[in-house]
């Protein structure tokens, strides 16, 4: 985990003496004619700078900016040019638009400030209120997070056993459970529910995914410290008796109880159960009487966050922050996950080495689910199906052409990733034995695998980050229907996959091959109960932008039309 913060990063001495001096001068010749353009677009562009990073508790943009005697580091191939100029208004490439705060050490966390050069652009635009609220949040973190005073003060209540009225502070506790894919989600809708409830996140990451990611907010921890007194997440169950639901039901609370007569936290279980999530959790009176208590423990593996828009009272805030429903896991994925540099490490060596000079790079992710497997030869047949419908990659030809050397054939590289080697062995293999029918030159990658799911052991949770990292810069992808770590990558990369659907529980086939996802977002598979609505209790008949999944089909998602 990077938790070095400095507020000025500097380039490294050795990389500006590597520079040679002929690329000084060309670089040098270069900026000046940059100049006259970062003259206008200051211009152009200061007001919205001052809208966007003016004012938010005194945060300060200290990102590196080279001066036009700095040579520019080496532009990775395959890679967006930027040209970084000497006013912070115009990095807002690297912020994503102003979604990062632009304070951060970029030495400490590579990924932050680079992974914008691999990927396409953001199909989505930045509603300028979120990242207004996320400036807030991070003030708001930096005053109550580990380590402060407040946060002591709230410790203090905590142990007292009580709950107290007013807190200047309130908590959200994430526990994980499941893969990585399920825990970038569900992590994702809690901090989205953070936001919306005015709760400090902070997570238990566990051994196994200490290293993965850098810290997300500046000058603060969102790792829960090791000596909170609820940190074990196997204590956390349907029928842990501090429960929300379970406390509700015996009568420890009533709606209308004071905040001061509650217990010192809540456990709010979002796990699903028979592919649902308890009733009386995103109900208005629920969301009301959570809101009193000032520590809250969560534990999902549930991608929750369009449950999140069923709810009245968030609405109105959540349509300021995501006039784009569809961009929510995009936006808040993006802001949140930045792999740490040993990762980092992995991602670039492997882009650098196969994908970058690729004019296409094709994503295809396979993922087979020990409660309903599917044979090697029936996963392979649907990929060819599929494909065969909908060109999805290059096609064969039959017959072997005259290869002309002058032709400047299209380069092609397909990305596998999947637990097993079959499906790269035999596809590797078809463009092995097979010209392709336009002439394009195919090559196809998988960069490991790992035989079975291992979420427990760090190392192969860095090589899982790494290629739903790898995946999400391609510029197109088919993704297996139900898996998270496919919904991840192909919303950070903004694309609407092919999904490889799965087949009814009683067949071996899954009879339509694969299906265009209608939206960037994330499935939720187990949509709430909603009993404590009253009559309508399909959760995708309450408002017209959630509705069922093309994947899973009483699941529910976000979708913009
Ligand atoms: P889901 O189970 O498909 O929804 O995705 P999760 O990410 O939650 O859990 C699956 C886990 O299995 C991943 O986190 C990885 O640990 C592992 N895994 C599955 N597919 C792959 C793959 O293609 N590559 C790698 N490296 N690991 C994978």
């Amino acid at each position: 985990m990077d938790v070095k913060m400095s507020k000025s990063p500097r380039r490294s001495q050795e990389e500006d003496d590597a520079a040679e001096e002929e690329k000084r001068k060309t670089h040098w010749r270069r900026n000046l004619r940059r100049s006259e353009l970062v003259l206008i677009a200051i211009f152009v562009s200061l007001p919205a700078f001052v809208f966007l990073f003016g004012g938010f508790g005194g945060i300060t943009a200290t990102v590196d900016i080279p001066r036009p005697d700095q040579p520019d580091m080496a532009l990775p191939k395959g890679k967006k040019e930027v040209i970084l100029s000497t006013t912070p208004a115009l990095n807002l490439d690297k912020l994503l638009g102003g979604l990062l705060p632009p304070n951060l050490d970029e030495q400490s966390c590579q990924s932050r400030y680079k992974s914008y050069q691999y990927r396409q652009k953001s199909p989505f635009t930045l509603s300028p209120y979120l990242t207004k609220r996320l400036r807030r949040y991070e003030a708001y973190h930096k005053k109550c997070g580990p380590g402060t005073r407040l946060y002591k003060k709230a410790m203090k209540q905590l142990l007292s056993g009580q709950n107290v009225e007013n807190s200047q502070c309130q908590y959200v506790i994430w526990f994980p459970c499941n893969g990585l894919g399920n825990r970038m989600l569900t992590l994702a809708s809690t901090f989205l529910y953070a936001l919306l409830t005015n709760r400090v996140l902070l997570a238990y990451l566990g051994k196994e995914s200490e290293n993965l990611f850098c810290e997300p907010f500046p000058g603060s921890s969102w790792v829960l410290p090791s000596d909170f007194p609820y940190n074990q997440p196997y204590n956390l169950h349907l029928n842990t008796p501090e429960s929300y639901v379970n406390m509700l039901k015996r009568g420890a609370f009533a709606y209308n109880s004071n905040a001061s007569s509650l217990p010192a936290y809540i456990y709010l279980h979002l796990e699903q159960f028979s592919l649902r999530m308890q009733n009386n959790i995103f109900c208005e009176e629920d969301q009301k009487m959570l809101r009193k208590f000032n520590w809250m423990l969560l534990k999902s593996d549930s991608y929750f966050a369009p449950a999140l828009f069923l709810m009245p009272s968030y609405q109105e805030e959540l349509q300021k922050m995501f006039p784009e429903k569809e961009s929510v896991f995009h936006h808040l994925g993006r802001y949140l996950y930045h792999p740490a540099n040993q990762v980092w490490g992995r991602i670039e060596r492997y882009y650098d080495a196969y994908l970058a000079q690729a004019d296409e790079k094709i994503g295809l992710q396979i993922r087979i689910f020990r409660e309903k497997p599917i044979k090697f030869e029936v996963m392979y047949d649907q990929i060819i199906r599929c494909t065969n419908q909908v060109n999805f990659l290059p096609e064969i030809a039959h017959t072997e052409p005259m290869r002309n050397q002058s032709t400047n054939s299209k380069h092609k590289a397909i990305l596998i990733t999947s637990l097993y080697a079959g499906y790269y062995e035999r596809i590797r293999g078809i463009y092995y034995d097979n010209p392709t029918l336009n002439g394009e030159i195919v090559s196809v990658y998988q960069p490991s695998h790992e035989e079975e799911q291992q979420t427990e052991a760090q190392n192969h949770n860095e090589k899982a980050l790494a290629e739903i990292y790898l995946l999400s810069f391609c510029d197109k992808m088919a993704i297996s229907a139900w898996s998270t770590f496919g919904y991840v990558a192909h919303s950070f990369a903004g694309i609407k996959p092919w999904i490889l659907l799965r087949p009814d529980w009683n067949k071996e086939v899954a009879e339509v091959p694969c299906i265009r996802s209608k939206t960037v977002e994330p499935c939720l598979h187990s949509p709430p109960l909603l009993e404590c609505r009253g009559k309508d209790t399909n959760a995708a008949n309450l408002v017209p932008y959630v509705r069922h999944c093309e994947d899973v089909d009483f699941g529910i998602k976000l979708y913009d039309s």
